[in-house]
C-alpha cells in the first residue's frame, strides 16, 4: 500500500506539533475528547430526524483507556464515525482551527504561544505520540477503516473491522527522554486530572476503567455540567477564557463575558462573549454571524443566525434552552416563536451589558468601539435610523471637549438649557478638521464640536436626524455661515454681478463675502443634505458619479484678497479675475482639508500669477 501525502498546510502544522516543546501539551486530550463529543452530538442530532436510527442519549459516551506496556492511550466514542472518504478529507487536510493557526504562523508569532492559545485539533496528538491510529466506522457504512500515520511523511488507510459505529483513536507515546517523561500520561490519576481540568463540562460521560472494591468498573470522570449552566461565581475567569479561545479560534481573551439565565415564558441559559478584536474576516462577506443553539445540552446548530441582530453580529457564544424543540428544523428556525423571544431577550441583554461597560469600564468600551463601532453605526445607517433607539447610546464620537471620545448623551449634558443643536465637522483627520475656520470660530465661542473622521459617521448622524430633541448641525452648513451684519448683506447685494461671474466660473452654487473666516482668506460651505465629506465618500462608491454637494465659496471681506478681487473686477481684467477665482476655490478646498481636483491646472495658474 502506498502512503498518501498530507496537504502542504497540514504538513507544516504537523511538523510544528511533532517538534514542539510546548509545556502545555496535555491539551491533546482535550482536543480528542472535544472531537469525540462533537461526533456524539452529530449522531444524536441525526437520529432526531432519521427514523431508522435508534440512538439513546444515555448510551452515548467517550471512553479513555491506556496500556502501560504498549505505551498507548486510547480514546473511543460511539458517535457518528467516519467513512473512508471522511477519514481522508478530515484527517488528511487541516481543518478550520488549523487554517487559522496557519495564518498566524505566517505572521511569525511564537509557535509555542499559538499552540497554547488555539484549539489545534486532532494533530495535537503528535505532540506526544510518534504514531497515531484512527479506527472508525461511520453510521452510514457497515465497513470500518484504519487510518494510521507516523507523522509528516504521510498516512495510510486500510480496511478494518469494528462491531458498531464510532471512532477509536490510539496514540503511541513518544519515548521518554531527559527533558520529557511522556510516560506520565500512562497513569489513571494523571489522565483523570487532565480530563477534569479541560473537559469537565462535556455533556457526555467520559469514562475510565477504575478499580472499585477490587473490581474494575467503568467510572464517569466529568461532572457533565456545561460551563454555561454553571453559576458565574462557580467558574474561574480563566475557565471562561480557555473555553472561548478553544471554541471560537481566538488567540486573545474575550473583552467581556455575558452570562445570563432567564426563567419565564421561554427559559434559557446563555454564555456570550464580546471578542477583544474583530477577526480577520469580520468585515467581509465571508463572516457568518450566529450563536450555538442547544436544547437540553444537545447541540442543535452551531450557528443560529436568527439569535443575533446584524448590529451585534460580533457576539459569540451559546444559548441553551429546554423550550426549544429538539426537532426544530434549521429552515423554520427563523419563524420559531421561542427563537424569536430568546433573540429579543438576548439583544436587550447585550445592549445592557455594553452600556454597563461604557459606564464602568470606559477604556474597555473604547477598545470595543474601535473594533466594532462601525457595525453599530452601520446598524443605524442601513436601517435608515429605525434602530436608532436601540443603538444611539452606544455611539462614540471624538469631541473638541478635552479631545476625547464622548457619547451623545454626554454632549447633551454639557449644553445649556436653551441649546438646540449638536455641532459637528467632518474631515479626513482631526488635525484637518481643527484647521477649518468655522471650527475655529465655534471653539472660540466655547461651543463643543464633534469631529467626525470615520466615513460612516456623517451618514449615521444624517439617518438619525436628531438625538432626542437636538438637531445635528454641520458647522460647514451654509445656514450656520449666513451674514448677520447688515453692511455685509449690502456688500453682497451690491456685488451681485461680480459674485455671479465668479460662481459661473467655478460652476458651483454660490460665491459670497463673509465676515466669519478669521484669518483665512476663503472657505467652502454647503447647502442641502450632502456635505463635502459625504460627497467624497459617495464619489468613491461605484455608480454614483452624479452626486455632489451644493457648494458655496466664502471670501473673507476683511482679507487683502477681497481688495484684489474688487480691483480686478473694477479694472475689467476678466481673464485674470477668473484665474484668481479658481485659485481661491482651490485654496478653499485645501483649507477645508480636501484635495485639489486638478493640481496641474492650479500650479500653472499660480505660476502665471507669480511671474506677472
Ligand atoms: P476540528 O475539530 O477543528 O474540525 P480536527 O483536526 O480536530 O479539527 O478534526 C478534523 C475533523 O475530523 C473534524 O471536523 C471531524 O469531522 C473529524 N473527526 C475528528 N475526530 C472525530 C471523531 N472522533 N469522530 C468523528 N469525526 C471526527
Amino acid at each position: 500500500m502506498k502512503k498518501k501525502e498530507f496537504k502542504t498546510e497540514s504538513k507544516k502544522i504537523l511538523n510544528m506539533m511533532i517538534n514542539s516543546i510546548y509545556t502545555n501539551e496535555e491539551i491533546f486530550l482535550r482536543e480528542l475528547i472535544s472531537n469525540a463529543s462533537d461526533a456524539l452530538d452529530k449522531l444524536y442530532y441525526q437520529s432526531l430526524t432519521d427514523k431508522n436510527l435508534d440512538v439513546k442519549k444515555e448510551d452515548l459516551k467517550i471512553k479513555v483507556s491506556f496500556d502501560k506496556d504498549k505505551r498507548t492511550i486510547t480514546i473511543r466514542d460511539n458517535g457518528i464515525g467516519m467513512t473512508k472518504e471522511e477519514l481522508e478529507n478530515n484527517l488528511g487536510t487541516i481543518a478550520r482551527s488549523g487554517s487559522e493557526l496557519f495564518k498566524l504562523e505566517n505572521e511569525k508569532k511564537e509557535d509555542i504561544d499559538i499552540i497554547g492559545q488555539f484549539g489545534v485539533g486532532f494533530y495535537s496528538s503528535f505532540m506526544v505520540s510518534d504514531k497515531v491510529t484512527v479506527l472508525s466506522r461511520s453510521i452510514s457504512d457497515d465497513k470500518a477503516y484504519l487510518w494510521e500515520s507516523e507523522g509528516a511523511d504521510g498516512y495510510l488507510i486500510s480496511d478494518a473491522t469494528m462491531d458498531s459505529n464510532g471512532t477509536e483513536i490510539t496514540l503511541y507515546l513518544k519515548e521518554d527522554n531527559d527533558n520529557h517523561k511522556y510516560s506520565e500520561y500512562l497513569d489513571s490519576y494523571n489522565l483523570e486530572r487532565i480530563i477534569k481540568k479541560y473537559s469537565d463540562y462535556i455533556t457526555y460521560p467520559i469514562v475510565m476503567d477504575k478499580e472499585v472494591d477490587k473490581k474494575i468498573e467503568e467510572t464517569t470522570i466529568n461532572s457533565m455540567v456545561p460551563l454555561w449552566k454553571k453559576k458565574k461565581t462557580d467558574v474561574k475567569d480563566e475557565d471562561y477564557f480557555n473555553f472561548y479561545k478553544d471554541r471560537y479560534y481566538d488567540y486573545e481573551n474575550p473583552l467581556h463575558i455575558i452570562k445570563s439565565s432567564v426563567e419565564g415564558m421561554v427559559s434559557y441559559d446563555a454564555l456570550l462573549f464580546i471578542p477583544s478584536h474583530a477577526s480577520m474576516d469580520y468585515y467581509t462577506k465571508e463572516y457568518e454571524k450566529g450563536l450555538e443553539l442547544y436544547s437540553k445540552g444537545v447541540l442543535i446548530t452551531n450557528k443560529c443566525a436568527d439569535l443575533l441582530p446584524d448590529y451585534f453580529s460580533f457576539v459569540k457564544g451559546i444559548v441553551d434552552s429546554e423550550d426549544i424543540d429538539l426537532n426544530i428544523s434549521r429552515e423554520t428556525m427563523q419563524l420559531n416563536h421561542q427563537v424569536k423571544t430568546i433573540a429579543r431577550s438576548i439583544e436587550t441583554k447585550i445592549k445592557k451589558e455594553l452600556l454597563e461597560l461604557l459606564n464602568e469600564k470606559r477604556e474597555d468600551y473604547e477598545k470595543f468601539f474601535k473594533e466594532f463601532g462601525n457595525q453599530i453605526k452601520y446598524g443605524i445607517y442601513s436601517s435608515y435610523g429605525m434602530n436608532k433607539e436601540m443603538l444611539q447610546d452606544l455611539l462614540l464620537f471624538h469631541s473638541s471637549h478635552d479631545d476625547k471620545l464622548v457619547t451623545l448623551k454626554e454632549y447633551k449634558e454639557r449644553l445649556s438649557e436653551d441649546a438646540k443643536k449638536i455641532y459637528y465637522a467632518s474631515g479626513e483627520s482631526i488635525a484637518k478638521i481643527k484647521n477649518m475656520p468655522q471650527v475655529e470660530n465655534m471653539l472660540d465661542k466655547g461651543i463643543e464640536v464633534l469631529f467626525l473622521t470615520d466615513y460612516l459617521d456623517e451618514f449615521t448622524i444624517k439617518s438619525m436626524h436628531k438625538f432626542e430633541e437636538l438637531e445635528f448641525c454641520n458647522v460647514l452648513d451654509e445656514n450656520e455661515n449666513q451674514e448677520e451684519d447688515d453692511e455685509l448683506k449690502k456688500t453682497n447685494e451690491e456685488n451681485k454681478d461680480l459674485l455671479t461671474l465668479m460662481k459661473d466660473t467655478l460652476n458651483i452654487n454660490d460665491v459670497k463675502f463673509s465676515d466669519k473666516l478669521k484669518n483665512h482668506p476663503v472657505s467652502l460651505v454647503t447647502t442641502g443634505e450632502i456635505s463635502l465629506e459625504m460627497e467624497k465618500v459617495l464619489k468613491a462608491m461605484p455608480n454614483s458619479e452624479n452626486v455632489s454637494a451644493n457648494k458655496v465659496l466664502l471670501i473673507n471681506k476683511e482679507h487683502p484678497v477681497y481688495n484684489k478681487i474688487m480691483s480686478l473686477y473694477n479694472s475689467k481684467e476678466e481673464t485674470e479675475l477668473k484665474d484668481y477665482t479658481k485659485v481661491l476655490y482651490n485654496m478653499a478646498l485645501l483649507i477645508n482639508g480636501l484635495t485639489v481636483e486638478n493640481p496641474n491646472e492650479l500650479t500653472e495658474m499660480i505660476c502665471n500669477i507669480i511671474s506677472k
